[in-house]
């Protein structure tokens, strides 16, 4: 498979002279249609079949229906979406991975069943970007071959997780160890981890409060990492674990970047996965919306169908017009990171909107059920509750807001514009 197979069109501003007409082309190449119709197909003929058909309460159904999913994914090229090609990826671009991402995400198990999975797809991002070829070799390797997991340590329940320059957990230098002593929150998946990247206060004095931070990859399981519970949360108990770490040694070699550089990964880090993560909550949105028309044209009352009633149909008009607005907000912000743009506005927006508009879209669709909306019935219920945490991790809302007001200010002041805050598009 070739690295790049293809992308949306949007660098082709084609400027006709005769007719002064600008044409942004936005149709995918073939073989980038052929790969989102292959995931298609793969999430509708493999993951959905075997998700429908196993308990996930029962272990061994769950993993062998897992590793089910993966062979079947290896077999048919569609592993690693987000990784090149020297690495076992499918080498794609943003633009390109939007597409995969949605369509996995349209079956619990997707994300999982191509290896593309939160945390570990940042992870490997942050791993392939900051380690050292050891350190590739000891953890990249089986991350991408689907061998191990990983868990991203960073948010503590003592001080706010919005503004890392806070961290507590604190490491000081021994010889050629470090001994780190702290406690950490909502470690996702930190039970079925091979290995965390564990974000430590290295630095009392820095220069900027920014470089403050240090990485560490910690082999679990370890002495002095105490996994002292899995958190409950709104949608139940789904592995996010409070860790209490007491003088953990860990060797020199075992930072991850530079001294007083984990802010930086972190924030490097968060760039991609928090748009990976849009890609998988437009496809929650769109299937709410789908659900949302579907019970429309098959609920009847007062004379009509729900579908007819202009009360319902401005809840699929607003919905619709949102998830329209998500997707061109994605598929912008992507192409911003594949040309290598400056993107932290793009994603940082994108992010907000998609968040909220998810939100928005699965309460309108539990409305139009009504009842059935609110029972298990459907899997309404859980995606709200699961769609809750959107609007305040990876970002809250309202840092979200305060950074764009900022840089819609900055862009004001240094240009006597603020267009380059709303996309730097050329209307
Ligand atoms: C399901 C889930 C999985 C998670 N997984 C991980 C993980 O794997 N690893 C990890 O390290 N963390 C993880 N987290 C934690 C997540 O990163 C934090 O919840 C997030 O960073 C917010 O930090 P906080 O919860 O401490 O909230 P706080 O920082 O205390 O913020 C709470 C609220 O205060 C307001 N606020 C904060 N700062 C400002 C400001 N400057 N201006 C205006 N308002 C503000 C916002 O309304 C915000 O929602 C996870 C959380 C959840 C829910």
């Amino acid at each position: 498979m070739p690295a790049v197979v293809g992308t949306l069109r949007l660098h082709e501003w084609a400027i006709d002279r005769d007719t002064a007409f600008m044409a942004i082309d936005f149709s995918l190449s073939p073989e980038l249609e052929a790969i989102r119709t292959k995931t298609r197909d793969f999430i509708q003929t493999v993951v959905k079949p075997i998700e429908d058909a196993m308990d996930e309460s029962d272990r061994k159904q769950l993993i062998d229906g897992i590793i089910k999913m993966r062979t079947e994914a290896q077999r048919q090229g569609l592993w690693l979406p987000h990784m090149p090609e020297e690495w076992g990826g499918m080498g794609l671009g943003h633009v390109e991975l939007a597409m995969v991402q949605a369509e996995a995400a349209k079956a619990r198990f997707g994300p999982f069943a191509i290896n593309a999975q939160a945390p570990d797809e940042g992870n490997m991002h942050t791993l392939l970007h900051w380690a050292t070829e050891d350190q590739k070799q000891k953890y990249l390797k089986p991350l991408c071959e689907g061998t191990a997991r990983s868990c991203f340590a960073m948010t503590e329940p003592e001080v706010a997780g919005s503004d890392p320059t806070l961290i507590r957990t604190n490491a000081y230098q021994d010889g050629d160890e470090w001994v780190i002593n702290g406690h950490k929150w909502f470690i996702s998946q930190a039970r079925s981890s091979k290995f965390a990247i564990l974000l430590c206060r290295t630095e009392e004095q820095p220069e900027i409060k920014q470089a403050a931070n240090s990485a560490f990859i910690i082999d679990l399981p370890t002495d002095g990492w105490n996994d002292v519970r899995e958190i409950e949360t709104m949608h139940g108990g789904t592995g996010h674990s409070e860790i209490v770490i007491t003088d953990l040694r860990v060797h020199d070699s075992q930072m991850l970047g530079g001294r007083g550089q984990g802010h930086l990964l972190g924030q490097y880090r968060l760039g991609p996965a928090r748009l990976a993560h849009c890609m998988r909550w437009i496809s929650q949105a769109e299937l709410a919306l789908d659900m949302m028309v579907d019970r429309s044209l098959n609920r009847y009352s007062h004379g009509s169908l729900l579908a007819e009633k202009q009360g319902i149909q401005w809840m699929i008009a607003d919905s619709a017009i949102e998830l329209y607005q998500a997707k061109l907000m994605v598929l912008h912000a992507a192409y911003k990171i594949d040309r290598k743009e400056d993107f932290k506005s793009e994603v940082s927006m994108t992010k907000h909107f998609v968040a909220n508009a998810l939100n928005r879209i699965i309460d309108r669709s539990i409305q139009v059920h009504g009842a059935l909306g609110y029972s298990t019935d459907t899997p309404l219920a859980h995606m709200f509750q699961h769609a809750r945490w959107a609007r305040f991790a990876d970002g809250a809302d309202e840092i979200h807001m305060m950074r764009t007001a900022e840089r819609t200010i900055a862009a004001y002041k240094d240009s006597g514009s603020t267009q380059a805050a709303t996309g730097g598009l050329p209307i």
